[in-house]
């Protein structure tokens, strides 16, 4: 059933959709932290979707308020009348921002979240040039495929705007790599002026960044970076827009936003992921000048919908109701270091903040990318009963990025599971 589901899928769908393990796998039903797929297997779930079952699986209090909308009979009708619940979570994402006189527009995706930052930053500021980190992936649609610095996600060749990439994001690969934080940091910002000196006159409309990159393999820059980056962009008048798709809503543990790490307020951050989750919706918040800045008409058909609000409505509450900022916290590390204290040979590094965990596998005593491994461990967790991803450059990266709600036991099952799978590997 699912080989002749995988050729229907191959015969309509595009090349370039990415399926997830030798023999894909279709889910047919899900609970709490655990899928079931078509032929009865269940897994427990340490991709969360991609990072977007942020609150696991048939979570009632979100369901609830899903089902409640649509008994209104009101899916949507456009975003040109008023709808209560999008002014409501408007409200409450623009005042946890922290951003000064922040406004909202919500959108479907992170890609369009990211593209409509570009449109904002690059009509602010009248320049169609923007910096990107090396590393770095914010999303498929025209504008942001063409800005991402991962050369397995880019399409550049037909870019709507140029963009140049600097140092920051990706340590351990990086020619900084062995410095100190500050040290690296001082390099980083070295670049950045570099780049704006060498390859810009200065006319930039904005850096954006995540604060952890997410497909780049949960790459992190020492805190403190993006602070001492903006400080020179706000010498040249440039926006700093944090992409917070996947570091958004206390995933990261220590701060609500992952920019927070780095003491430093964005112009404008951008999101979705988590906030829905698995219902779609994605949106920028920014200062509102910069909101404000586009001068056309403008809408969105189905951005701000409102069974996509109540769900998020929903979402935001059961996050604070069951402090889950603080779960994510205690779980990564649980997580974290078990696997730092394994020192097993194929792990060069084990890095990350909360449940954003990303596992680099090397070749034994080297720091050679170990794309082999990589694949292998994806089978042999699967085999287990426990679904991670995989990401970064080169694609030999683990990705764990559990629901925030994962349980101490659920943690400590899915760390056997990827240390016996480490085991069957080498
Ligand atoms: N930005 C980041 C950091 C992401 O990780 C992603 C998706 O993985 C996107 C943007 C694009 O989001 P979407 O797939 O919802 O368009």
């Amino acid at each position: 059933m699912t080989d002749d589901l995988l050729k229907r899928h191959r015969a309509v769908l595009p090349s370039w959709m990415s399926l997830l393990y030798d023999e894909p796998i279709e889910i047919v039903h899900a609970q709490d932290r655990r899928i079931t797929d078509s032929q009865g297997r269940t897994y427990l779930d340490f991709f969360a979707g991609v990072l977007t079952n942020s609150m696991g699986y048939d979570v009632a209090e979100i369901s609830d308020a899903v089902r409640k909308q649509l008994d209104t009979g009101v899916l949507h009708t456009s975003t040109l009348y008023l709808i209560r619940s999008q002014v409501e979570l408007a409200e409450k994402i623009a005042q946890r921002s922290g951003i000064p006189d922040a406004k909202v527009f919500f959108t479907n995706s992170g890609s369009e979240a990211n593209d409509t930052a570009l449109m904002l930053a690059t009509q602010y500021r009248r320049s169609n040039q923007v910096l990107a980190m090396r590393n770095s992936y914010h999303g498929r649609s025209f504008g942001t495929v063409a800005i991402t610095g991962n050369r397995g996600w880019s399409a550049s060749a037909l870019s709507p705007v140029k963009v140049n990439y600097v140092h920051g994001g990706y340590r351990y690969r990086s020619p900084f790599r062995d410095l100190s934080d500050a040290a690296y940091i001082d390099a980083c910002v070295a670049d950045l002026v570099d780049v704006l000196d060498i390859a810009t006159a200065g006319d930039v409309a904005c850096l954006i960044a995540e604060p952890i990159q997410g497909v780049g393999g949960f790459s992190m820059a020492p805190d403190g970076l993006f602070k001492a980056m903006k400080e020179v962009l706000d010498s040249y008048g440039i926006l700093f827009v944090s992409d917070e798709v996947q570091t958004g809503w206390g995933r990261t543990g220590e701060h609500f936003w992952g920019i927070q790490a780095h003491d430093v307020m964005p112009d404008m951050m951008t999101f979705a992921k988590g906030l829905g989750n698995g219902l779609t919706v994605g949106g920028v918040v920014a200062r509102g000048d910069v909101l404000d800045c586009f001068q056309a008409e403008s809408f969105s058909t189905f951005g701000g919908n409102p069974v996509s609000m109540q769900g998020a409505l929903a979402v935001l509450d059961y996050i604070d109701d069951h402090d889950l900022q603080a779960n994510c916290a205690a779980r990564g590390d649980q997580l974290i270091n078990g696997l730092r204290a394994a020192g097993h040979p194929l792990v060069g590094e084990v890095r990350g903040k909360g449940l954003m965990i990303g596992v680099e596998l090397v070749e034994p005593g080297t720091t050679t990318p170990n794309v082999r491994a990589a694949k292998q461990m994806l089978e042999e967790t699967r085999k287990r009963g426990l679904l991670i991803g995989k990401g970064g450059l080169h694609k030999n990266v683990l990705r764990i990025g559990p629901p925030m709600t994962l349980t101490e036991s659920e943690a400590d099952e899915g760390l056997r599971i990827l240390l016996d799978s480490l085991a069957a590997v080498s």
